[in-house]
């Protein structure tokens, strides 16, 4: 593409003064450019130690190390007349809060003045199982992390403004193609009965009963410069099973980092000009163990409707397409890496059309919802029985069942130590027998939300539906279909493309049909509003398009409450690290062999301190260095690597002594040469200060392998 003079000029002034008022290319309709463009990344990896992971509610699942880092990925979009504004964020975390959005928001107020609000920026989550708990402002999703961890709330927000820091200060004059196709062998429907319950001509339009689909958006600045990529393809984050404790982006992460690493040429994990989001979409019931369900002891299948063997659910686990979850994470990823850059080199369809947003707080607690001509009501919010009883991709505990749509006088009995539901909310919610009834409880704080955000951004023919929940496959179907139709009828083009956005801005659990809703599996329980939840999300999305294709503002609603200082922390602090007797922090204690073959696995441990102490957002716990010459190394890799991985645990909790793993695994195609390893730490004494120390490895060969 030949370089306009004019543009360039607006590129550089754009780069180097960070001034906005600058950039204002022309919009005499035959411009090269149609939007304007910016990307980012930052480091959102919380504590990589002692804290409970958020996602599979196992509270003896807890980070003891990092597998891969965890990215905020940030994409500002404005029209070419720089008149309106979005920023559209995908996080490596499980989703994000109403509190952390609400500081992201104050910051960047402080920043930026009035550009980037609540209103035109969208978080949505990719909704990893293996990252740290603890950044919520609702009781229910930080009872099994102990309460709020302020170094995961931190970590989180720091790194989501770090990356819309980074996309602000990249703005300049691009395009945007968009393209899609199906990808398959990589995901399945987890709760297929109750998908079956959806009405048969429904499920007659559609070859699958999950989504296949993948769109992938495609940015190139004015020169032609490959800057960025969106894909959003429906699968759960739960590659990783709740026995991992190393932090991870599970499957979306590997894919992230394998284009983030072949678009920046081989630059480090989060260091690239080029930003891949593989954001997430409706997946409610969509899981990526595509070997489905089996029983841990027999083999054989599950009981279809409970998921369950021999009455027992914990037995009942979903796995594959992997040998183990690591080779699993690799597939997943690497299928929708593949099928991304595919998308990605094949995109030819440009966006053009306004930059628009639309968004309103809604209380889902009390939505007037019109279903076949009669008024019904959702509910305050509450869970289950079913919801005790997790999926196949993570089981929950005691005799807890899916499909579950009767009560238990046991449980009862401890539910109503918590709070017996009032009568309205056992009707509100039938069939779904409530086990927690969260919207009746406020102590100590709310338990879940009663206020969301509903969120529509446009890119000219494209609709982002930003909602604050996981949707099943067929609750997000029917939303992007109610959502286009009312677009294109209000005058949007003919071949609009609707796309949900999950997990966004806030969190509310799930989103069955009111047809799955009935069958009450871990999603149909977990439903927070009552069987009308979709419909009431429907409505107030065609609400804010039919605002949108109007040139209307969309009603705000009441602002949602923010809990931050009110938040209960139980989690215990680091008291002091030790060394053992005649040892000192860093010491190797199992050292490297002297050689080592390509494709196998290099394993080293330290003294160390805990991981805690000092994060090292943006930095690292180890490296993997090559010799260049007598004195100098180059760092070939970092523990965000997904070749390498960091193992932290204590050897002696009560004395304080610890000890960190790392290991290599060795790609077929390193370089031969002499290697090391070091591990960064920082340990902490009695009196609570915190000392940075480091330790190597003996140097040691890697040899190719012999053919
Ligand atoms: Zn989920």
């Amino acid at each position: 593409m030949a370089a306009d003079p004019w543009k360039t000029c607006v590129y550089v002034l754009s780069i180097c003064c960070c001034v906005w008022g600058l950039v204002s290319p022309s919009s005499d309709g035959n411009d090269a450019t149609n939007f304007l463009i910016g990307t980012g990344i930052g480091d959102i990896t919380g504590p990589a130690a002692e804290v409970n992971m958020m996602g599979y509610a196992n509270p003896s699942q807890t980070s003891n190390g990092i597998h891969l880092r965890q990215y905020s990925r940030a994409f500002v979009f404005a029209d070419s007349g720089n008149k309106t504004r979005t920023v559209f964020v995908s996080t490596d975390s499980c989703m994000v809060s109403e509190d952390v959005k609400l500081e992201v928001v104050k910051r960047l107020r402080s920043e930026y003045g009035s550009l980037y609000t609540e209103r035109n920026l969208c978080i949505s989550g990719i909704h990893t199982h293996s990252g740290p708990a603890g950044f919520h402002q609702y009781l229910l999703f930080e009872i099994t992390s102990l309460g709020f961890v302020n170094q995961s709330f931190v970590a989180l927000v720091d790194g989501i403004v770090d990356s819309i820091r980074m996309a602000h200060s990249t703005v300049r004059p691009g395009n945007i193609f968009i393209n899609s196709g199906e990808l398959l062998n990589s995901n399945i429907n987890r709760s297929p009965a109750a998908y079956a319950n959806n009405p048969e001509a429904e499920r007659k339009r559609y070859k699958y009963n999950v989504d296949k689909n993948m769109t992938v958006l495609k940015m190139l600045d004015a020169e032609g410069k490959d800057i960025g990529m969106i894909s959003w393809f429906a699968v759960h984050c739960t590659s990783m099973n709740n026995t991992n404790g190393l932090i991870s982006g599970d499957n979306k992460g590997y894919a992230s980092q394998l284009a983030e690493e072949i678009m920046n040429n081989g630059a480090q994990p989060g260091k690239g000009a080029f930003v891949a989001a593989f954001a997430q979409s409706n997946e409610g019931d969509v899981s990526p163990n595509t070997k489905g369900p089996h029983c841990i002891d027999s083999g054989l299948p599950c009981d279809i409707l409970t998921s369950t063997c021999h009455g027992k659910n914990e037995l009942c686990v979903a796995a594959g397409p992997g040998r183990d979850m690591f080779e699993s994470t690799k597939i997943i990823g690497e299928n929708q890496y593949n099928k991304a850059m595919e998308l990605y080199h094949a995109a030819t369809i440009r966006l053009s059309g306004p930059v628009d947003f639309r968004h309103t707080y809604v209380d889902m607690t009390d939505v007037d919802v019109a279903v076949n001509g009669t008024t019904v009501k959702t509910c305050k919010p509450a869970m289950g029985y079913s919801f005790a009883a997790g999926t196949t991709d993570g089981p929950g505990m005691f005799d807890f069942k899916q499909g579950s749509t009767s009560s238990n006088p046991f449980w009862n009995l401890i539910r109503d130590f918590i709070k017996t539901p009032t009568p309205d909310q056992v009707s509100c919610h039938a069939p779904k027998p409530i086990l927690l009834d969260t919207g009746e409880i406020s102590w100590p704080y709310p338990w879940q939300p009663a206020i969301v955000d509903v969120q529509i951004l446009r890119l000219g023919q494209l609709a982002i539906i930003a909602v604050p929940a996981e949707f099943s496959t067929m609750s997000g179907r029917r939303t992007r279909d109610a959502v286009a139709a009312t677009l294109v009828s209000g005058g949007f083009p003919q071949d609009t493309v609707p796309i949900i956005a999950g997990l966004s801005n806030t969190y509310a659990d799930y989103v069955a049909t009111f047809e799955e809703y009935q069958v009450q599996r871990y999603e149909g329980a977990s439903t927070t509003y009552g069987p009308h939840t979709l419909q009431a999300y429907i409505q107030t999305l065609v609400g804010l398009a039919q605002d949108m294709t109007k040139g209307t503002p969309s009603p705000p609603g009441s602002d949602p409450p923010n809990l931050l200082d009110r938040q209960l922390s139980f989690l215990p602090p680091v008291i002091f690290d030790a060394a053992p007797a005649g040892k000192t922090y860093g010491d190797v204690v199992v050292d490297v062999q002297q050689e080592y073959k390509q494709n196998s696995t290099v394993t080293v441990s330290f003294i160390s301190g805990d991981p805690r102490n000092a994060l090292k957002r943006d930095e690292t716990f180890l490296t993997v260095e090559r010799q260049r010459s007598a004195t100098e190394w180059d760092v070939i890799f970092t523990d965000s690597s997904r070749h390498t991985r960091f193992y932290w645990h204590h050897t002696n909790y009560i004395l304080g002594e610890s000890e960190a793993e790392v290991t290599w695994n060795i790609p077929a195609s390193q370089e031969p040469g002499t290697y090391r390893i070091k591990h960064f730490g920082d340990h902490k004494n009695i009196l609570g200060a915190i000392t940075a120390f480091s330790g190597t490895s003996s140097s040691f060969q890697v040899k190719a392998i012999s053919k």
